[in-house]
């Protein structure tokens, strides 16, 4: 049974009701977790208050690095254990919830050596005034963290705000908090003072909505569907809460036909299929340019036959769905393909071992997909890949930019002054040329326009979101 973390402590809900946690790879229920209720945010909100007043806005910004490096080497000791956590809740192979658990460490490292490091500055002014600003923190911030990647979106946002200065209150998605609670009790282990990481566990809709409204959260960090997003700003509008938004995605990959095809290839593939196409920055519009449209999609065609699917445990290159809604949103979006005529080009195959139990779905390849087309407008959120040809630079970008969102673009071409102008005219807040990241990004500002947010995480960019600014002038005659 888990319960929530909240003042150093294990707690159950004040309302003694709980949500099953189900395996991904079996549908099978094998725990529990709180759930949370407005209540139970009350109380984490004040331990985090009171921690924060008394204890950790008194710690230099040195001793808060220390404490943060000393958490990174003991998720370190412990990646592990919380790679195989995630990976039964979240369905992840191996080598990806081992990866997450590694961006983790990662993260607590380089916000502990960003804590002294953010710093305000002196400004020319009047004769005989001196001005300067301070970065201070905003004091308790909140967290509500989707369920994709658990480790990742916490150790950037959490990490950032711990870094500047301020404590937390975590709401994780209901279907994936084990790794998340884990992580609070090593925090715990190696000093952090009780109420600096305090974690609710339940609905969004019960526990995110009251951790939203809490008048003692001073600045709410969203990760999570643009819907939801939009409910969070107008409940933090009621109180002028300031709000970053890390919302979704509709990234397209675009392929000029002097790419290097070999690099290509592998990671548009990896681009759509990590993490069973559950990611926010997934490369799921494959926009290629007509002269080499058939034989890209042939080459890809094979290589889409050959991926297979299967559960987390096996480490295939996909595992499972995270719960049976999100196999009926994408079995859905296929339906519709189907009805609409869009041709399928290949299948990746689910593995005969894989429980009928389990939520999985073969990574899908479509072709000629309409622009306007919902496949080629929404967040699918699974491993289907919507190809569509294009004839020109300019309308490259047209096809780049036609949907609500903004997150990231991949742009595959040898031409150095073709890089430079598509990532001038993409509107998004990443622009990857000839790949598509790499190696978690920690270092890397992250974060969207139009509907895929505002605000950035990750790098130290992130600070001065999780801070405000204050301006001190001083007349001295
Ligand atoms: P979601 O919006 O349904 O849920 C996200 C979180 O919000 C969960 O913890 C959920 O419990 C909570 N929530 C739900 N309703 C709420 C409410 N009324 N008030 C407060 N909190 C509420 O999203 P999801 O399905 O968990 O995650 C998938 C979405 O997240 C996708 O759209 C994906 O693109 C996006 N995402 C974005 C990024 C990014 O950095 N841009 C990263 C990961 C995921």
């Amino acid at each position: 049974m888990q319960l929530h973390y909240i003042g150093n402590a294990s707690q159950p809900s004040s309302g003694g009701r709980t949500l099953p946690v189900i395996d991904p790879s079996d549908g099978q229920q094998f725990d529990e977790l709180q759930r949370g209720t407005p209540d139970d945010i009350d109380s984490a909100v004040r331990a985090a208050r009171q921690c924060y007043e008394a204890v950790w806005s008194k710690l230099s910004a040195a001793e808060r690095g220390r404490l943060l490096m000393r958490l990174s080497a003991r998720i370190a000791d412990h990646a592990d254990e919380l790679a195989a956590l995630e990976q039964r809740d979240c369905g992840k192979p191996t080598k990806q919830a081992r990866a997450d658990a590694l961006a983790l460490v990662r993260y607590f490292e380089f916000y502990a050596g960003a804590c002294d490091k953010l710093h305000g500055e002196t400004l020319p002014y009047l004769d005989g005034y001196s001005v300067f600003t301070w970065r201070e923190p905003h004091g308790v911030t909140g967290h509500i963290i989707p369920w994709n990647y658990p480790m990742q979106i916490f150790g950037r946002s959490v990490g950032g705000a711990l870094a500047a200065g301020n404590v937390c209150v975590v709401k994780p998605s209901e279907d994936a908090c084990l790794s998340l609670l884990r992580v609070a009790q090593l925090a715990a282990d190696v000093g952090f003072p009780a109420g600096t990481i305090n974690i609710v566990t339940g609905f969004g809709h019960e526990v995110g909505d009251a951790l939203a409204r809490h008048p003692g959260i001073d600045h709410i960090s969203f990760t999570g569907s643009p819907k939801v997003g939009t409910l969070i700003q107008q409940v933090a509008a009621e109180r002028h809460c300031p709000v970053t938004l890390e919302l979704g995605g509709k990234s397209p990959q675009i392929v000029f036909d002097d790419a290097d095809l070999d690099a290509a290839l592998p990671t548009v593939i990896n681009a759509i299929v990590q993490n069973a196409g559950q990611t926010c920055s997934a490369g799921s519009r494959l926009l290629v340019q007509d002269s080499i449209y058939e034989p890209l999609l042939e080459r890809l065609g094979q290589a889409f036959e050959n991926l297979r699917v299967g559960p987390a445990a096996m480490d295939l290159d996909v595992g499972p769905l995270i719960r049976a809604s999100q196999q009926q949103r994408v079995w859905d979006f296929l339906s519709d393909a189907q009805h609409a005529g869009i041709p399928m080009v290949a299948q990746g195959q689910v593995v005969d071992q894989a429980p009928e139990t389990g939520f999985y779905q073969a990574p899908t390849l479509l072709r000629d997909v309409p622009f306007d087309h919902r496949l080629a407008q929404e967040e699918v959120f699974g491993p289907v890949l919507a190809a569509m040809s294009f004839r020109d630079e300019d309308q490259a970008v047209q096809l780049a930019n036609a949907t609500q969102f903004g997150l990231v673009a991949g742009i595959w071409t040898r031409d150095g002054g073709r890089q430079l102008r598509i990532a001038k005219r993409v509107r998004s807040g990443q622009v990857f040329i000839n790949n598509y990241g790499a190696g978690g990004g920690v270092e890397l500002p992250f974060g969207g326009v139009k509907s895929s947010g505002y605000g950035r995480e990750k790098g130290f960019e992130a600070l001065y979101g999780f801070t405000t600014l204050k301006t001190v002038a001083i007349r001295h005659g």
